[in-house]
């Protein structure tokens, strides 16, 4: 049965990012049950699942009080939409409840289906409220390079990766980016990181000059990015960068879809870095993927623009058939309580702090160049020249020989170029952490071993 699947797979499904299945022709490998934080596939064979799924399920792979609350709304109210004076019970609780996380710094929430989804709102959010302030010029959106957020025409055009904007003719005018604030890669011989942090500001400044600050609109970032390789940003970095976009009335915006409920440690990533965004981007967490959910949160100073333009010149045209779905929703307030209730972001600070403290006594690994990360969001980048930094050539192929190596050893990871991207299931135990990090310490053993 598992090789029919696998020949009907590549048969009949265009994956996304096609080219190890069906260029490479590795995989596919198809997972058929999970299990708290292991998955295990046709074949049987068990993975503890080192990157949640993708970046997203918290609570594990088997928590049956999602299951209950789904079908529960699903013979109570199945669907019922948000649009215009219509609502649904599920989709005010959560949105309260959202509102109520941030400590009240947001104001409002907008329900859409996915992240890339929530940033193209959120692109449409920033030129109506510029429209509506009588600023027609102000529109640009200031990106990072690496960025990633999602692959949605705007939202590619927000995300700052040659993958996602070759062939597609994107970015769309009026989307720029700027340094990523990796200081290992982007930092200069001998320059702190206080003192990068500080050129990056410089950076962000002198880009909002050239353009005309009466021309941008917002700047949009992951506290910690993701997809880009888990960069974690020097100390100082957020509170330069936000600085200088009040001084130009840039709005701040923060992509948390990855970071948000708990990753790092606290329940979102802007209070560990003093973040005071106009607008969040959530997802992924939020429902632990076990329903397809985004929220765009926006505070008082966007809602009430907003919400007085829609009044006085009519409606906000936007909206999804699903947004604020009932079922999903529910399933984001159950999924929410139990991560409250088993006190799963403290969780992710202790064994987060094993998962730090393990990766990091690797650092003395010749093929280790860096190891970064916060909570339990991780990345070891491998170097062919450890001295120089040097990357291999071609890059990728030595991350996704680990990555391989440590699924044929029961560990799912995540290449990203050279860097081994770590995000296991914020339920991990301690003990669990120590057997992922013995299981990566082997592969890695292995390559090394294998590497002239
Ligand atoms: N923003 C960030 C930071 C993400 O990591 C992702 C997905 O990985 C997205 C946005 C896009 O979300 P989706 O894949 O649900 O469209």
């Amino acid at each position: 049965r598992a090789a029919t699947l696998a020949r009907q797979d590549v048969r009949y499904q265009l994956h996304a990012y096609t080219n190890a299945v069906q260029h490479q022709g590795i995989g596919p490998c198809i997972m058929d049950r999970g299990h708290g934080i292991h998955v295990y596939d046709t074949g049987g064979k068990e993975y503890i699942e080192g990157m949640s799924g993708l970046w997203s399920v918290a609570v594990g792979f088997s928590e049956p009080r999602l299951a209950q609350v789904a079908y529960e709304q699903m013979q109570r109210l199945p669907f019922y939409h948000t649009f215009s004076h219509k609502s649904n019970v599920p989709s005010i609780e959560l949105a309260e409840k959202l509102i109520g996380l941030t400590g009240g710094r947001m104001a409002q929430a907008f329900f859409t289906n996915s992240g890339s989804e929530a940033n193209d709102t959120i692109v449409k959010m920033v030129w109506y409220y510029n429209n509506a302030l009588g600023r027609p010029d102000k529109k640009k959106i200031i990106a990072r390079q690496r960025g990633y957020h999602g692959v949605t025409v705007a939202s590619a055009s927000l995300t700052g990766l040659a993958g996602n904007h070759r062939s597609f003719d994107l970015p769309l005018p009026r989307i720029l980016h700027t340094r990523c604030p990796h200081w290992y890669r982007e930092g200069l011989p001998g320059e702190t990181e206080a003192a990068f942090a500080e050129r990056l500001a410089a950076e962000l400044e002198a880009l909002i000059l050239a353009e005309g600050p009466e021309t941008v609109a917002a700047f949009i970032g992951e506290p910690v990015m993701g997809a880009g390789g888990v960069v974690v940003p020097p100390e100082a970095y957020w509170p330069k960068m936000q600085a200088v976009c009040r001084k130009y009335d840039v709005l701040v915006i923060a992509d948390e879809v990855i970071t948000g409920f708990g990753r790092t440690g606290r329940m979102f990533a802007s209070e560990l870095y003093g973040i005071e965004p106009d607008f969040m981007t959530l997802s992924k967490q939020l429902t632990s993927s076990y329903q397809p959910l985004a929220a765009v949160l926006m505070n008082e100073r966007v809602a009430s623009v907003i919400t007085r333009h829609s009044g006085e010149l009519g409606t906000f045209g936007h909206g999804y058939t699903a947004s604020g779905h009932p079922v999903a929703a529910a399933v984001a307030l159950e999924n929410i309580r139990i991560i409250e209730e088993r006190g799963l972001v403290d969780n992710a600070a202790a064994a987060g702090a094993v998962l730090q403290r393990r990766l990091r006594e690797l650092g003395d690994h010749p093929l280790v160049g860096e190891v970064r990360g916060v909570g339990l969001i991780a990345a070891v980048e491998l170097v062919a020249d450890k001295a120089g930094r040097a990357p291999f050539d071609p890059p990728g192929r030595a991350g996704a020989q680990v990555v391989r190596r440590a699924q044929d050893n029961g560990l799912i990871l995540r290449g990203i170029q050279d860097s081994v991207a770590f995000c296991p299931p914020l339920i991990i135990t301690e003990a669990q952490v120590e057997t992922l990090a013995d299981r990566f310490a082997r592969s890695l053993e292995e390559e090394a071993a294998r590497l002239p």
